[in-house]
């Protein structure tokens, strides 16, 4: 599936994530449970979201800033991971839980993901762009050589 469409089919579905239930039972078939850091309990807390692939079993995505990662290591602590790669996560620096949040504050948290899921897919589009004028640019300078 190209990118942008999973972008759009996450950020269309993760707005029930806010809920650690919900998150947890993501990972049903996650393969790292007994004496490891990165239990299905742990990813959830950390905001992760597991979404597997045929060839990627252990992809896990942050439901809000939709930070992707894999290659998870027993002793990996996802909430180090998460905020090692994306310290300002709006979801790692919210001081409250999901069932604490005003309607308010839940609306400007969908306001933030869908500013962090409208920058990913213009970042997206902008390298299928630069990937097009790249192969035209390539392409002219080829017919200009056989003239
Ligand atoms: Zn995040």
């Amino acid at each position: 599936m190209p990118i942008i469409d999973v972008l759009s089919a996450r950020f269309s579905t993760y707005d029930k994530m806010y809920s650690h239930e919900v998150r947890e039972q993501s990972f049903a078939d996650w393969p790292f449970r007994e004496e490891c850091n990165c239990t299905p309990e742990k990813m959830a807390k950390a905001g992760f979201v597991h979404c597997p692939s045929e060839n990627e079993p252990d992809v896990a995505c942050c439901f809000f800033c939709l930070l992707e990662l894999e290659g998870w290591e027993p002793d990996d602590d996802p909430w180090t991971e998460h905020s090692k790669r994306n310290p300002n996560c709006g979801y790692l620096i919210l001081k409250k839980d999901f069932i604490e949040l005003t309607v308010a504050d839940y609306y400007q948290m969908e306001k933030e993901r869908l500013k962090v899921y409208l920058r990913k897919v213009c970042h997206q589009k902008m390298a299928y762009f630069r990937d097009g004028v790249d192969h035209m640019l390539e392409s002219l300078k080829s017919q200009l050589d056989t003239m």
